[in-house]
């Protein structure tokens, strides 16, 4: 006899992933739907990542934009930014998007618990109200939180969540990481007014993407007033007063107001009844699934960061849909991890996809492309901002495989490169595609000759 469950679907998380594959299953393929989160329902992403960075990202751009406006002629200055007017709004932007999410959730019939939930066995999930729910299918999309590492316990330090909530700005900050967070707050935080220090362990920031970017960045933030050290770690640290005395590796001690830590994130499996129900995970505590985001345990699948693939809101979104489709939609569909583009939203922004030079020259033979120039806007009003593009090109295939824009708007630019990229365009498509003009992306198309070949 067939065994009767309560749901056909239980998503534990109400992030990205989690509400995406819930949405699906429920109001495209009738499923009978639960989702279980324990904070506020929309995730890192929209409660304390994406959204509220980016908007503090604008929000940081608008004093550099007035002092570039007085070079056009307008009578403006920028007089203090006030922090709290701005967390009202921001608080209330996310009240908005949370309900919004809320709505699409029962919209498609989904019934929320907005309580933590942990799995009991393959087909069982306990509510922290003590119920315990049968679910044909459960899908794990809890997300990740901020790692901190122990030699900070003790000290009182803030991570990238702690940073929307703060009653006021600090005077001074150290950054400690050197990834996209690190990174975006160093740029946000120095916008904004505070007094930036960043200490970053490895030789260069932003490991992993593009060697020339990587310093381009770095050399525009140190332009721009933050303090960047890398090869530099805390060594240790200690409350002085309402501060932080801190002593790095390079024998400096410097007190600081405020310490971020922005060292990477973990995926929040702890406490989930995960190796009770014979779930495998990896070493950072990830759940390991297959190319249909399913586990070793048939009825459990897992998107989204838990996973620890690639950590972004859109593969989530795309892992949450294609397992949706795959189990409740009759339409086998594998997330697609290939040649995602992504954007480090630090000042000027970095926009890329595909291999870096680095990693291009290590597979094949290769052609660079790559221009660096001062952009229009800025050079009229003074600053000596430049801008980078470059793109690696399969000397076999002639393919373009890799794409790296830092300059203002980066982020908006890659996504449509990714697109012909996508696709497979060669260099030479590239090239009979006429330019728009005066814009910056028309570089991308009039690259005439390699700079160096490998
Ligand atoms: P990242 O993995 O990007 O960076 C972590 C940084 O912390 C690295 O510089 C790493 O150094 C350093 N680090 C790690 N452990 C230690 C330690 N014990 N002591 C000192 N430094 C340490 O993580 P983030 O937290 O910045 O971001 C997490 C993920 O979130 C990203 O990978 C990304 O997928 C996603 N994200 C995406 C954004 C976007 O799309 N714009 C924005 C923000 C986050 P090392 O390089 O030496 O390992």
């Amino acid at each position: 006899m067939a065994e009767i469950f309560d749901h056909d679907l239980f998503v534990i998380g109400g992030g990205s992933g989690g509400v995406r594959a819930a949405r699906i299953a429920a109001a495209e393929y009738g499923a009978n739907v639960a989702l279980a989160e324990q904070y506020r329902m929309g995730g890192t992403c929209v409660i304390r990542g994406c959204v509220p960075k980016k908007l503090m990202v604008f929000a940081s751009g608008y004093g550099a934009a007035m002092e570039d406006a007085r070079s056009y002629g307008w009578d403006v200055a920028a007089g203090g930014f006030d922090w709290p007017a701005f967390r009202a709004r921001l608080d209330a932007e996310l009240d908005r998007l949370e309900a919004v999410y809320r709505a699409g959730l029962s919209g498609a019939g989904v019934t929320v618990h907005d309580c933590r939930a942990v799995v009991e066995d393959a087909h069982s999930v306990r509510l922290a109200t003590g119920e315990v729910l049968r679910a044909k299918h459960i899908l794990i999309a809890t997300g990740g939180h901020p790692f901190v590492p122990d030699l900070a316990a003790g000290v009182e330090v803030l991570t990238s969540n702690d940073i929307f909530k703060l009653d006021s700005l600090p005077e001074s900050v150290l950054i400690v990481g050197g990834g996209f967070i690190a990174c975006e707050f160093a740029c946000i935080l120095n916008g904004l007014g505070v007094k930036v220090t960043q200490y970053y362990r490895g030789e260069q920031i932003l490991r992993g993407f593009d060697g020339e970017a990587r310093g381009h960045i770095a050399e525009a933030m140190r332009a721009n007033g933050v303090n960047l050290h890398v090869g530099t770690d805390v060594l240790e640290m200690q409350r002085a007063g309402g501060a932080t005395l801190v002593r790095s590796t390079d024998g400096r001690e410097a007190v600081f107001e405020k310490v971020v830590y922005a060292t990477g994130r973990v995926p929040n499996t702890g406490g989930l009844g995960l190796e009770s129900a014979g779930v495998t995970m990896g070493r950072r505590g990830e759940v390991v699934v297959d190319e249909w985001s399913q586990t070793g345990v048939p009825s459990i699948y897992a998107v989204g960061d838990v996973t620890d693939r690639i950590n972004l809101t859109p593969v989530a979104i795309r892992e949450g849909h294609a397992f949706a489709d795959t189990v409740f939609g009759a339409r086998p569909t594998r997330a697609d991890h290939q040649l995602v583009a992504s954007a480090v939203f630090t000042q000027p922004e970095l926009g890329t996809v595909g291999l870096s030079e680095e990693d291009a020259a290590a597979e094949r033979p290769i052609e660079v492309y790559e221009t660096s120039f001062r952009p229009m806007q800025s050079a009229f009003a003074g600053r000596p901002d430049r801008v980078m593009m470059k793109l690696i090109v399969c000397a076999r295939s002639r393919k373009v495989i890799g794409c790296h824009i830092v300059a203002p708007g980066a982020g908006e630019m890659i996504q449509l490169a990714a697109i012909a990229i996508k696709m497979g365009a060669t260099k030479e498509d590239f090239d009979r595609t006429v330019a728009v003009h005066p814009t910056l992306a028309e570089e991308l198309v009039t690259l005439r000759k390699p700079v160096r070949s490998a």
